[in-house]
């Protein structure tokens, strides 16, 4: 069996100007990316979808690569660099931002999908799951799973919690509605491969040197304590400040 190490990108993008939606935090330099994947092939990773990950008995060498929010450098820069290399990625899309500026059309959804890719939901308005009540996180589960299913013309049965904010209750209506591979953003490599949890994802920021990559995939070392040390420690002001009041603090220090 062995780990899973899923990966969570959001955008790639050169500079602030660059096409798409700039995060200072989030957005991962195209050639640093290309840096990693060619890492991950040096090393012996395949990259395949979560579906095949999740079944097969000895993928020791999987690595899942997953993009959240349906930036459009996911189909102009991300897709290309993968398929030079025989890799598969997870896209999770927000299907409110669909066609926004800087954000993927639904033709780029179904040329990811054409190519190999696999989509999943990302919610529908990316509020926080863990905000809502159940008719309002019902919708958000149903109407953005309908909408990439449409545009797809497959079933779609991932979800990525926006925000990584939700516990049991958000859980159990996903599966409910038929998820079947539930995505948190709480880092940590998966060391047991279960179905009936929100797996664990690793964040790939922009300031991550290449060392500190090789460290995270491998679960090794200072990044992977560190990681888990600032997660916990941003848990507490989420808390105190409930999911608005967060997000405002953490905009005001970026
Ligand atoms: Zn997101």
């Amino acid at each position: 069996m062995g780990t899973l190490p899923i990966l969570m990108y959001h955008g790639l993008h050169r500079e602030e100007s660059s096409r798409g939606r700039f995060d200072p935090v989030y957005s991962v330099h195209p050639e640093m990316f290309a840096r990693q994947l060619d890492w991950l092939v040096q090393q012996g990773h395949r990259a395949p979808l979560l579906e095949d990950a999740l079944s097969s008995a000895n993928g020791t060498r999987d690595v899942i690569i997953t993009f959240d929010d349906g930036d459009v450098s996911n189909v102009e820069i991300a897709m290309p660099l993968l398929l030079e290399r025989g890799l598969r990625a997870e896209f999770f899309v927000t299907t409110d931002f669909i066609g926004q500026c800087g954000m993927l059309a639904p033709d780029d959804i179904r040329r990811l999908a054409a190519n190999g890719m696999g989509i999943g939901s990302h919610g529908r308005t990316h509020s926080f799951l863990s905000d809502l009540d159940v008719a309002d996180l019902t919708a958000e589960l149903d109407d953005s799973r309908c909408r990439l299913q449409q545009i797809c013309g497959r079933p779609i049965d991932s979800l990525a919690l926006p925000g990584g904010r939700g516990g049991e209750r958000e859980l159990l209506a996903a599966q409910q509605l038929g998820y079947r591979h539930l995505l948190g953003s709480v880092p940590g490599p998966n060391k047991r491969r279960r179905s009936d949890t929100w797996l664990q994802r690793l964040p790939v920021t922009r300031n991550l040197s290449l060392d500190d990559f090789a460290a995270l995939v491998h679960w090794r070392g200072l990044p992977a304590r560190w990681m888990q040390a600032r997660h916990a420690a941003l848990a507490l002001p989420k808390r105190v400040l409930g999911n608005d009041g967060y997000q405002r603090l953490r905009e005001r220090l970026l």
